[in-house]
């Protein structure tokens, strides 16, 4: 596209529809999210109260402390191998890697030479998570996306409400088959439209064979080819990855489209103002999984996230720092009742784990 820079990011969708033709769901929410002038995450702080909207990890620090202390666990369950990697997808500000590698104290050997890399799109919160992390002690890399060079050594990789945001293709179920939902232009805006012709895509029509005419069916292909390539190296190297978002378990859902706008922790419309809003869309842990197990990965869970912290004892932390900060006990139990609440985080966002088929159960599963 060689629109004037002025052009918004709606604008140039338009025009690069009309050039090329409506566009997949997946095209779309990649532009809208990742381009370089007007994508969402490339040009805001989503996060945080006064962001858009609030994750588990800047709920409180006792999150990226439990995680940290699985790695630990996991990497000392499988003989404490020296040369190692942390990796973590998606860090937003960074607070999730500061508390983790802040517990990972408790076993200096595992900072020990930790390679630790993260893994971010957006060159503004590069910025923000080196900020954030710049007392933390360790050696850090960025990388733009995930890649074979992190396939030489055991691999320790953290994620949460990473997957949400992997673009997703949609499939609506019709009289004629799964016909694919097309971004195009009606009118001079950004509209849907049914592909005319079904895609033959004999796996959907097999395993959605109960939907309702109308049905949505969401695939998301960047993801299990990244759940694949993580579990290969798990398989291989050792390590253990988790992976924390909010999604559905073994049933597909209820066939309802799950892909969402949220700006200023409200809902908007999904073709309003692209790059304005985050996008995201409920994580397929069945798909994961079965990429994962492809990959040569022993899969655990998905199990919620709720269940998964209280057996990492969670609680326990809140207790202990209450006891060295009285005055922040209120604070510590709504930050629990919210990481773990049924009616909170503790249901809807769940925990996978991937790890070498001949290594031990994971801590919390
Ligand atoms: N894990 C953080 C942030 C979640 S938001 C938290 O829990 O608070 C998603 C994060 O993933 C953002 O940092 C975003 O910039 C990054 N991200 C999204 N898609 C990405 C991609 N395809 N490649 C690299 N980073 C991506």
């Amino acid at each position: 596209m060689n629109a004037p820079s002025s052009t918004s990011l709606e604008e140039r969708i338009i025009a690069l529809i009309a050039a090329q033709g409506p566009i997949s769901v997946a095209q779309y929410m990649t532009l809208a999210l990742h381009d370089a002038k007007g994508g969402y995450y490339a040009t805001r702080q989503p996060f945080g109260a006064a962001g858009d909207f609030m994750t588990a990890p800047e709920i409180s620090q006792m999150f990226g402390e439990m995680l940290g202390l699985w790695c630990v666990q996991v990497w000392h369950d499988q003989g404490q191998p020296r040369h190692k990697r942390l990796v973590e997808l998606g860090p937003g500000r960074g607070t999730m890697m500061a508390d983790a590698l802040r517990a990972a104290k408790v076993a200096p050997e595992f900072l020990l030479g930790l390679d630790v890399v993260l893994v971010e799109s957006s060159p503004a919160l590069q910025k923000a998570q080196a900020e954030k992390l710049k007392d933390s002690g360790a050696a850090i890399r960025w990388a733009p996306h995930f890649d074979d060079s992190m396939a030489d050594r055991p691999l320790f990789l953290l994620a949460n409400e990473f997957f949400d945001a992997m673009p997703v293709r949609q499939y609506v179920k019709t009289e004629r088959g799964w016909c694919e939902r097309m971004v195009v232009t009606k009118n001079g805006a950004l509209d849907f439209a049914l592909a005319p012709t079904p895609t033959p895509h004999a796996a959907i029509a097999a395993s959605r064979a109960g939907a309702p005419d109308g049905g949505i069916y969401e695939s998301a292909p960047a993801s299990t080819a990244l759940a694949e390539a993580i579990a290969r190296i798990v398989a291989e190297k050792g390590g253990g990855a988790l992976l924390l978002d909010y999604g559905y378990g073994e049933n597909p859902g209820d066939y309802g489209e799950t892909l969402q706008a949220v700006g200023g922790h409200r809902f908007a419309d999904v073709l309003a103002d692209p790059g304005e809003n985050d996008l995201s869309a409920h994580v397929d842990f069945a798909a994961i999984a079965g990429a994962a197990r492809h990959g040569g990965a022993a899969v655990y869970g998905p199990r919620a996230q709720g269940e998964f912290l209280a057996d990492l004892g969670i609680t326990g932390r809140a207790e202990q720092l209450m006891k060295t900060n009285p005055a922040a006990a209120q604070n510590l139990f709504s930050a629990v009742e919210r990481l773990i609440g049924p009616d909170q985080m503790g249901n809807l966002f769940k925990a996978m784990a991937l790890l070498p088929p001949s290594a031990a159960k994971p801590p919390g599963f």
